[in-house]
């Protein structure tokens, strides 16, 4: 196999077959940063309308690291992963008081920058200043598992070391910007990981997996552990007389740090629930004891709204949410506060909170 022609073939396509994404307009290295963020763990059809939005907000790296970190909260909402947001922010913040405002050219530099991993700095090095460093991603790895039919787990270290290896050596001087893209273009538009498109791939006399008839089978992944059921209570207290709900502000550290949040906690074991007692007042004597504004005072129509799951990289919430009724709102702290309608849409939630909100609370 001679890898040279692998480089050229691939390029070509892709200088002919990639997409017009809005992150390509140019070489901005603030829009290609903030787009391989928002790429991680996200296709790139839901990216971008979120990609256009941030963007309209903060259309430059000087305007997001003058931002409210609250409010970069609520122009990620709905991606997820909040960490990747307050990482970027904070290394935006860095680059203006290190780097005068310009995204550093050097790999040291940028990989040292928080939440900057080795494929963030290859990625955005290569594309934005065509530095000639690979950028291994999973479309990346599935692709080179399958053009060089390696056999080994495509998650562990060694397979891995393995793949950014064989990209290095394949780099083409001068080139390196379009050779990653292509890699990636190729891995989101044809080597897909169920039904690759061989018969359309430009490298396919190269690829020993297709060779071998071993197209679908390639990569190997290890199994991944399933994640482990976390079972909560959540109780959605509303007053009366003008819809307020309460909420309460998550940790600093930890799942959805520093989000806003039903109020919600560990449900009680079955056998920990007296057999006299329903579910139902569990929740309510739960809810009276557990949170703070409500204690003292009497929830009215209390009803079970339903059973809401949500499944985290290594857990699973399975959440029973219920409604409660209380006449008006009452003196609270943090992290808890009242909010009404207009209030709640300046605040970030997770997204199975929204989700409740959506089907149970006028929008
Ligand atoms: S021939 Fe098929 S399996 Fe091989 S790289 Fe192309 S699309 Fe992927």
């Amino acid at each position: 196999m001679r890898t040279g022609t692998i480089t050229g073939d691939l390029v070509r396509w892709y200088e002919a077959a990639r997409r017009d994404l809005p992150w390509r307009l140019d070489s901005d290295p603030y829009r290609i940063w903030v787009s391989e963020v928002m790429l991680q763990q996200t296709r790139v059809e839901a990216v971008i309308p979120y990609f256009e939005r941030f963007m309209g907000r903060f259309p430059t790296l000087d305007s997001l690291a003058a931002a409210d970190g609250d409010e970069v909260d609520k122009f990620w909402e709905g991606l997820g992963y909040y960490s990747r947001a307050r990482n970027l922010h904070s290394a935006v913040r860095e680059v203006c008081e290190r780097y005068e405002g310009t995204v550093p050219a050097s790999y040291d530099d940028f990989r040292s920058l928080p939440g900057v991993g080795d494929y963030t700095a290859g990625a955005v090095l290569s594309i934005a200043y065509n530095q000639p460093l690979p950028a291994v991603d999973g479309n990346v790895l599935r692709v080179i598992a399958r053009l060089f039919a390696i056999p080994d787990d495509v998650m562990s270290q060694k397979t891995r070391k393995t793949v950014v290896g064989i990209v290095s050596g394949l780099l083409p001087v001068g080139r390196a910007s379009a050779f990653n893209q292509a890699l990636m273009e190729l891995g989101a538009l044809l080597c897909m990981p169920k039904s690759p498109h061989c018969a359309e791939c430009p490298v396919a006399h190269h690829c020993a997996a297709r060779q071998r008839g071993l197209q679908t089978s390639l990569p190997v992944r290890a199994r991944k552990s399933a994640p482990k059921d976390v079972h909560l209570t959540a109780v959605l207290a509303q007053t009366a007389d003008d819809g307020s709900i309460l909420v309460r502000r998550r940790p600093a550290r930890g799942l959805l740090a520093g989000l806003w949040e039903i109020p919600n906690w560990a449900a009680p074991e079955p056998n920990s629930v007296d057999l006299e007692t329903t579910v139902l007042s569990a929740a309510r004597s739960q809810a009276l004891s557990n949170m703070e504004p409500l204690r003292g005072r009497r929830l009215e129509e209390m009803h079970c709204l339903g059973q809401y799951t949500h499944t985290f990289s290594h857990r699973r919430w399975i959440m029973s949410v219920y409604h409660a009724q209380v006449d008006a709102r009452s003196h609270c702290r943090e992290p808890y506060r009242w909010v009404d309608r207009q209030e709640r849409t300046m605040y970030t939630f997770g997204q199975v909170f929204n989700k409740i909100f959506r089907e149970h609370l006028a929008q």
